[in-house]
């Protein structure tokens, strides 16, 4: 199946131009001609900005809602946002801008602190939402997929669904394939069988900051620096992906648990983090979350693989008579029977996460090897017991495994490759039911967490591309933590310093350090 818009030209219509116009096509190669004078005023632009950002930004920063901001609404600062159709679109229009004018990329909008969305001063922002192309195809018996620089997961899940096929994609409905892929996205449900999903990328198009249209393999010295720190690097205009078969996922169970008091969260969790230490996390065949949510519910998923050997039954059993012993009622169980059931699993409850705005803070912290138990006693009795999961109440604390293929796979500059075991606290509230204060004390508790997680031996902190909260007032974000090791963040500088002299694209997670 292709779910591709026919007013797209994206990838297709590179190759069919450079073709017409005789220009070759070389991995790596440029294959534009000379800038173009058409470019700004052919482009599709917004005209209210307001309006695009309230439609286009999914959240917004909790920071960005304290002290004086808090007075209006948050803008985008933006000079203008262009929506372009195709790659030759972007190179022309980046050409057409002075050097020195900063680009910001959209795709799902879905970063935390807004830095592409609300830009600055004198930026132009490229809203990828036109380029939506998903086509599949073989190549040496692989199967792939090319997929547009604005397509979002919903489009990509239920297209590999009709081809039987299976991806290491995130939860929410709307995020960004571009946004998460570039950033070190991970998967808690599938990372640990299929990799993160940028340890599946086969080819990118880019264009570079001097308006450049490259297309990027493996060889390529830039293609390894943009699955991982991309938004920094280059406009993404699509890229390909390789595809497992469904098969490799054998289904999920997940099992919801009530609880009244907090108390009762941190022994439940205590005791279900113990079991998933000792008999999860050996096992690379299953994966297992545990969210609390402010909701006030234990939310336990089993994810099994193909390579799973022991009884489903049993794992799952092992909880369920946890809730028993603590005599917390299960008040829901699913079997979700296929990846497609469980890549989608979450979609209704993330949608009716709604705000006015909708505010958000993201923090993860996690461990290389087994977590220690006097890591796990600090994730029981200071992150689920002191989260702002009552005065946040659509804040979750996610507990996953990683490890698995997303370690043994070539690494990529990204934290996310050597973590085994990690925490994300989201913290989440719909502001427009919040004082100034009240705002104030839900990001004061997440940051007392974090700062006292920070102190915690063995506990990475903020290690995420797409798990941080980059703009934190004062926040020691590591670049060595983020992009894997000291040796990837030099690979990312070097890059950034070779690619993008002039800092073009600093609308990222990483504007801090680079
Ligand atoms: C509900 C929800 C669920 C989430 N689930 C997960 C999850 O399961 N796993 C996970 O790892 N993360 C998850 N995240 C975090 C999310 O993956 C990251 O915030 C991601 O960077 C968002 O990408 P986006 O395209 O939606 O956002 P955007 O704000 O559009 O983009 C994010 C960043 O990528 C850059 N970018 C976007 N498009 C391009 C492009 N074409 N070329 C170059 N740079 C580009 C932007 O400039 C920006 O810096 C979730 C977030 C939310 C809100």
């Amino acid at each position: 199946m292709s779910t591709e818009n026919h007013d797209d030209v994206s990838r297709r219509f590179v190759l069919k131009q450079a073709a017409i116009g005789g220009i070759g096509l070389v991995a790596g190669t440029v294959v534009t001609g000379s800038g173009s004078e058409r470019a700004s005023a052919a482009i599709e632009h917004v005209t209210e900005k307001a309006t695009w950002l309230a439609e286009r930004a999914s959240c917004v920063s909790g920071n960005r809602l304290l002290g004086a901001d808090s007075a209006g609404p948050v803008v985008t600062k933006a000079r203008e946002i262009f929506l372009p159709r195709s790659a030759e679109e972007i190179a022309d229009l980046v050409r057409s801008l002075p050097a020195e004018t900063p680009v910001g990329s959209v795709c799902g909008g879905h970063e935390s602190s807004n830095a592409a969305t609300v830009a600055s001063d004198g930026a132009v922002i490229l809203d990828m939402a036109h380029l939506k192309s998903i086509e599949f195809h073989e190549e040496e018996g692989r199967a792939l997929v090319t997929v547009g620089g604005g397509v979002v997961f919903r489009e990509l899940v239920e297209a590999v669904k009709e081809r039987k096929g299976a991806l290491p994609v995130g939860t929410g409905p709307g995020v960004g394939v571009v946004g998460y892929v570039v950033n070190g996205g991970l998967s808690g449900y599938f990372s640990r069988r299929l990799g993160l999903l940028g340890q599946r990328v086969t080819r990118l198009t880019v264009v570079t900051a001097a308006g450049e249209i490259r297309v990027l393999t493996p060889d390529d010295e830039l293609f390894t620096a943009m699955l991982g720190a991309g938004s920094a690097l280059g406009i993404v205009v699509d890229l390909t992906l390789e595809m497992e078969p469904e098969s490799v996922v054998r289904g999920a169970e997940q099992r919801v648990i009530s609880f009244e008091t907090r108390h009762q969260a941190v022994a439940f969790a205590r005791e279900a983090l113990r079991f998933q230490a000792e008999r999860v996390l050996p096992d690379e065949g299953v994966a297992m979350e545990l969210v609390v949510t402010g909701t006030k519910a234990l939310v336990a998923t089993f994810v099994f693989y193909d390579t799973f050997r022991g009884s489903m039954a049993e794992l799952v059993a092992a909880l369920e008579a946890l809730a028993q012993r603590l005599k917390l009622p299960v008040v829901a169980s699913s079997h979700l029977s296929s990846w497609y059931e469980t890549a989608a699993a979450l979609w209704p409850v993330i949608n009716a996460m709604k705000g006015s705005p909708l505010a958000m803070l993201q923090h993860c912290m996690g461990t290389e090897g087994p977590p220690t138990d006097a890591i796990l006693d600090f994730i029981c009795d200071t992150v689920v017991a002191g989260s702002p999961l009552d005065e946040a109440t659509f804040s979750i604390v996610e507990i996953r495994t990683l490890g698995g293929s997303a370690m043994a796979k070539k690494p990529l500059p990204s934290g996310n490759c050597r973590h085994r075991f990690f925490v994300d606290l989201i913290t989440m509230y719909d502001a427009k039911e919040k004082t100034p204060a009240e705002r104030q004390e839900i990001a004061d508790m997440t940051r007392s967490v974090i700062e006292k997680a920070r102190g915690v031996e063995g506990l990475a902190v903020d290690f995420s591309g797409t798990h941080s909260q980059p703009d934190d007032p004062g926040s020691a974000v590591s670049p060595a933590l983020i992009f894997g090791s000291e040796a990837m963040a030099e690979m990312v500088r070097a890059e950034k310093k070779r690619v993008d002299p002039e800092n073009r694209f600093r609308f990222h997670p990483y504007a801090k350090f680079l």
